[in-house]
């Protein structure tokens, strides 16, 4: 009933500098918004697929499948509904640890059968890394609370003794609310300037701390909340840039589903990266049209509406 996944490879963005940084040295990331059991049953309406294939007892191991295929050492995951009596648990042993935030008024909550509200929540290899602090942020716009949150966790890499700080999270959805994301991603990084900068905040330098930010931000290339990224005082760059022949563009698409209002296939999800501090090593390529199929996401085969990024990043070594 559930064919094999199709394979997906890794991309060398630098095919010149293949195999100059010890790749035991690579930091390997996922982002991915995993579908909230209780919105992908209960709100989504993803019409093409058969609720079967949404059966939780199943697809729990479809992702975590596919968390192990790549075995990421930082893992950043949305709509997370079962952190506490699965993900938490199941990934400790596997020797991560985790921070969860759950969204204040989550919509799981108004879905008959919940398990819970659904969140944001960030895993780490603790043989890889050791915990510095983590905060859990409830975004802001314009000074008013909103329902988006994110966590933010700083490591220090034991094999290179080097910080770095890790944030994930998941904006307001739907189309209306481009300001609303606007406003949600000048919070986090202005939290994020402030939480990396050593002296707190002077906005223009550059950041004490490395950068990696994953989410879903629910927002095309061309929203505000993208170009405030991109343009940064933090000088962000996005990864999955670099799967493209020009590095200049993202993805065609990092979602695609059917519902009754319609087809939606766009890129949403994103891996910012300090491009000073950081070097991209390898990005994880998307399945093509063929290999997701007339019906989209969710399927038997991908157990998500979103397509989970991967990239391998390794420390730039800067000169003193
Ligand atoms: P968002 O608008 O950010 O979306 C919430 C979730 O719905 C996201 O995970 C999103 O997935 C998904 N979604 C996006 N588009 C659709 C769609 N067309 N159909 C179904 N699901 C979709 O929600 P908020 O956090 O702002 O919360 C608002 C929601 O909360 C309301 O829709 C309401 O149902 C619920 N609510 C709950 C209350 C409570 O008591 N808990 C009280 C009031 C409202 P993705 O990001 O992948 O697109
Ligand atoms: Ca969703």
């Amino acid at each position: 009933k559930r064919p094999p996944r199709p394979h997906r490879a890794f991309i060398c963005p630098r095919e010149e500098d293949a195999g100059q940084s010890a790749t035991s040295w690579n930091i390997r990331v996922m982002q991915w918004n995993i579908l909230a059991q209780a919105l992908g049953e209960g709100m989504d309406s993803f019409i093409n697929c058969p609720l079967e294939a949404l059966n939780w007892a199943e697809r729990k191991y479809l992702i975590l499948d596919e968390i192990l295929t790549y075995r990421p050492h930082i893992l950043c995951l949305q709509e997370v509904d079962h952190y506490y009596d699965t993900f938490q648990p199941i990934l400790a042993r596997l020797g991560y640890h985790g921070n969860f935030c759950p969204k204040p008024w989550s919509p799981c909550l108004v879905v008959e059968g919940n398990n819970g509200p659904d969140g944001c929540a960030l895993f780490y290899d603790e043989a890889r890394f050791e915990l510095v602090g983590s905060v859990n942020l409830r975004l802001s716009a314009l000074l008013i609370p909103t329902n988006q949150v994110a966590v933010i966790t700083t490591l220090l890499c034991r094999m290179t003794g080097k910080r770095l700080c890790v944030a994930v999270t998941h904006l307001k959805a739907r189309s209306g609310w481009e300001c609303l994301r606007g406003a949600q991603g000048s919070d986090l990084l202005q939290n994020l300037m402030s939480l990396t900068h050593a002296s707190g905040g002077s906005s223009g330098s550059t950041p004490d701390t490395p950068l990696l930010v994953c989410g879903d931000f629910n927002a095309v290339p061309s929203e505000d909340v993208y170009r405030c990224f991109a343009s940064s005082p933090l000088k962000l760059d996005s990864a999955y840039k670099l799967l493209s022949s020009d590095g200049l563009s993202e993805p065609a698409f990092t979602t695609w589903k059917i519902r009754p209002t319609g087809e939606c296939c766009s890129t949403l999800d994103y891996i910012w990266y300090s491009r000073d501090s950081f070097s991209v090593d390898a990005v994880l390529e998307m399945p093509t049209e063929e290999q997701i199929g007339p019906n989209r996401l969710p399927s038997y085969h991908y157990p998500s509406d979103h397509l989970s990024l991967v990239c391998d990043f390794s420390f730039k070594e800067k000169p003193e």
